[in-house]
C-alpha cells in the first residue's frame, strides 16, 4: 500500500489512528500517489481543542509580529513555488504552467495577509457627546474552519488560512480528499516559517469530517468552497449552529459575444476559458451567447477548439490535463451524450479522446455544442469539463435576459467594441464578477470574490483584504474618560429650533 499522508493535530504532524483511507490517484495514469486518512472523530476534537488553546495565546501576539511571520511564509512559498507546483501538477493533472498559476494566485493572498496591522485598524470619533469618545477595535474570532475543493488545492486553502491566522485566529483545514498532497506541503512550509505550534491544524477526510467541524461547539467561522449541493448543506448546517459561514459554490458562466467584437480575440478567449484546466474552474466559461451575426463564427470556433489537446502535466504542448477522476470523466461524458439526445448540435465531440502512452488517463477532448436551448441539461447543469455550450440571441437585451435568468452568478463577460453595450451589460447583468473583453474576470485580492445567486451563500467578505471583515469581530467602545469637570467643554450654545 502507498504511504499514508500525515495529519497535523495537536502539536505536530502525525499518522492518523484511522484504519480507513482513500487513495489519491494520478489522474493521468491512475497510479496511487498516497493514501489520505479519514481522520477519526476523536482526532477532530483534539485538533479543535488544540486550535482553541493556541488561540488564547495567539490573539495576544501583537499584529506586527503576526505580520512578520506571514512575511516569512510568503517568502518561503515563493522560494518553493515550482516545487509546490510540481506536487500540484502530479496530483491534479494540471499542466505545469497552470499549476504555477494556482500557486501564484495563492501567494498573492498570503502577501495581502502581511498587511494585517493596517487592515485591522478601527475607527475613532472624538466628542460624540460632551466628554465622550467612541472608537472601534477589530478582534479575531477564535477557531475558524476551511473546507476546500479539488480544483485549486494551493490557491483556495491560501485564500483562507493566511488571512484568518494573520488576524489572530487559529484554523482547522480540511482540504479535498482528491488532492491533499499540496495542502500538506503548504502546512509544512507554514510551520517552517516559524509560526507557533497548533495555529493551523490539518485533517483529512470527507463528509463525516466536514460535518464534525461545522457542528463543533468550539468552531466560530466556516469558509467553504465547492459544489452547490455541498455548499448549501454547509451553509444550512453551519448557520443553523449559529456560526458565521461563507460558501462559494458552483457556476455556469456565460460569455456574451456581440457582432462588433474582435473575432480573433473572441475565439482565442473562448478556447482558453472553456477548455483551459479541463473546464475544471469555477470561473470557466461554459456558455457562449452569440448575438446576431456573431453566430457565424461557430465553425471557426470549432476549428480552433479542435486544435487544442490534453496531455501530461510536463508536456509543454498540452493545453490542459485530465479530469480529476474516472467518475468526473464519466459524468462529463454522460452530459455529452445527453446533449446529443436532447437535440443540441455537437460541432465537436471530445468523448473519444486518448493521449499517447497514457491509456488510463481521465481524458476528455474539447467539446462544442451549438443550437442549445435553456431547458437542456447541458445548459442548466454545471458540467465541469471541457464542454462549451452555445446559444443564439437576437439582441443584447435578449442575451442579458438569458444570463440573468440563469440561477448561477459567479462570472460572466462581454466581448464588444461598443462602450455603450459594455456599460449597459455591466449595469444590468445579475452576476457578481464581470469581464469586459476579459474572459475570466477573477479579481486580485485587494477586492472581494463576489459570486451571486447560487454561486455564493453568506458573507461576501471572502478573500484577500476583504476577508479581514469575515475573520474578525468589531467591538465599539464609547468612553467617558474623566469626571465632567476635568473635560474641556465647548462654551458654544446651539439653539436647535
Ligand atoms: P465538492 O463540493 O464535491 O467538495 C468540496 C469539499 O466538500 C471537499 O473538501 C469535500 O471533501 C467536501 N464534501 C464533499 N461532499 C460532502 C458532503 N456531502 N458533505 C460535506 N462535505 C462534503 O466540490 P469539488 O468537486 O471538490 O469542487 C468542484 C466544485 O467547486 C465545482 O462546483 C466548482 O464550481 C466549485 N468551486 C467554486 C469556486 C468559487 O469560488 N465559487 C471555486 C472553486 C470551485
Amino acid at each position: 500500500m502507498a504511504k499514508i499522508l500525515d495529519v497535523y493535530i495537536n502539536g505536530g504532524f502525525r499518522a492518523s489512528a484511522s484504519s480507513e483511507t482513500i487513495p489519491v490517484l494520478n489522474p493521468a495514469t491512475q497510479e496511487v500517489l498516497v493514501e489520505a486518512p479519514y481522520t477519526l472523530m476523536s482526532e477532530i476534537d483534539s485538533a479543535v481543542a488544540a486550535a482553541q488553546a493556541a488561540f488564547l495565546k495567539w490573539r495576544r501576539v501583537p499584529s506586527p509580529e503576526r505580520a512578520r511571520l506571514m512575511l516569512n511564509y510568503q517568502l518561503l512559498l515563493k522560494q518553493h513555488h515550482d516545487e509546490i507546483a510540481e506536487i500540484l501538477a502530479k496530483e491534479t493533472g494540471k499542466t505545469f504552467a497552470d499549476a504555477k498559476g494556482d500557486v501564484w494566485r495563492g501567494i498573492e493572498v498570503a502577501e495581502q495577509a502581511c498587511n494585517v496591522p493596517s487592515m485591522m485598524m478601527g475607527e475613532t470619533s472624538e466628542n460624540v457627546a460632551r466628554g465622550i469618545d467612541t472608537y472601534s477595535l477589530i478582534q479575531p474570532l477564535g477557531v475558524c474552519v476551511g473546507i476546500t475543493p479539488f480544483n485549486f488545492p494551493a490557491m483556495i486553502p491560501l485564500w483562507m488560512f493566511p488571512m484568518a491566522i494573520a488576524c489572530g485566529n487559529t484554523f482547522v483545514l480540511k482540504p479535498s480528499e482528491q488532492d491533499p498532497l499540496t495542502p500538506n506541503r503548504l502546512v509544512e512550509l507554514f510551520y517552517e516559517a516559524g509560526f507557533p505550534e497548533d495555529l493551523l491544524q490539518l485533517v483529512h477526510g470527507g463528509k463525516e469530517q466536514v460535518d464534525a467541524l461545522i457542528t463543533h461547539a468550539d468552531t466560530r467561522a466556516i469558509s467553504f468552497v465547492g459544489s452547490v449541493a455541498v455548499g448549501q448543506h454547509v451553509y444550512r448546517t453551519g448557520t443553523d449552529q449559529l456560526k458565521r459561514v461563507q460558501c462559494m459554490a458552483g457556476a455556469k458562466n456565460h460569455m456574451l459575444v456581440m457582432p462588433d467584437a474582435d473575432k480573433e480575440q473572441v475565439i482565442s478567449a473562448l478556447v482558453g476559458s472553456s477548455v483551459g484546466a479541463a473546464g475544471q474552474r469555477c470561473m470557466a466559461i461554459s456558455v457562449a451567447v452569440f448575438v446576431g451575426a456573431a453566430q457565424q463564427w461557430l465553425p471557426e470556433l470549432a476549428a480552433a477548439m479542435s486544435e487544442v489537446r490534453p496531455g501530461a502535466w510536463d508536456d509543454e504542448s498540452a493545453a490542459y490535463g485530465p479530469q480529476i477522476s474516472p467518475q468526473a470523466r464519466s459524468r462529463v461524458l454522460s452530459y455529452i451524450e445527453k446533449g446529443k439526445t436532447e437535440g443540441a448540435t455537437c460541432l465537436l465531440d471530445g468523448s473519444d479522446c486518448s493521449v499517447d502512452g497514457m491509456p488510463d488517463g481521465n481524458w476528455v477532448g474539447p467539446t462544442l455544442f451549438a443550437d442549445a436551448s435553456t431547458d437542456m441539461s447541458i445548459y442548466t447543469d454545471e458540467i465541469f469539463g471541457p464542454v462549451l455550450v452555445s446559444l443564439n440571441a437576437d439582441t443584447l437585451d435578449d442575451a442579458i435576459k438569458i444570463i440573468n435568468a440563469n440561477p448561477y452568478g459567479n462570472g460572466t463577460s462581454i466581448f464588444t467594441a461598443s462602450g455603450g453595450a459594455a456599460r449597459k451589460f455591466q449595469s444590468e447583468i445579475e452576476v457578481g464578477q464581470v469581464g469586459i473583453n476579459i474572459p475570466i474576470p477573477v479579481p486580485l485580492p485587494f477586492f472581494s470574490f463576489t459570486g451571486w445567486k447560487n454561486s455564493f451563500y453568506g458573507d461576501q467578505h471572502a478573500y484577500g483584504k476583504q476577508a479581514v471583515r469575515f475573520y474578525t469581530e468589531t467591538k465599539t467602545i464609547t468612553a467617558r474618560w474623566f469626571s465632567e469637570d476635568a473635560v474641556v467643554q465647548s462654551n458654544m450654545t446651539i439653539d436647535l429650533k
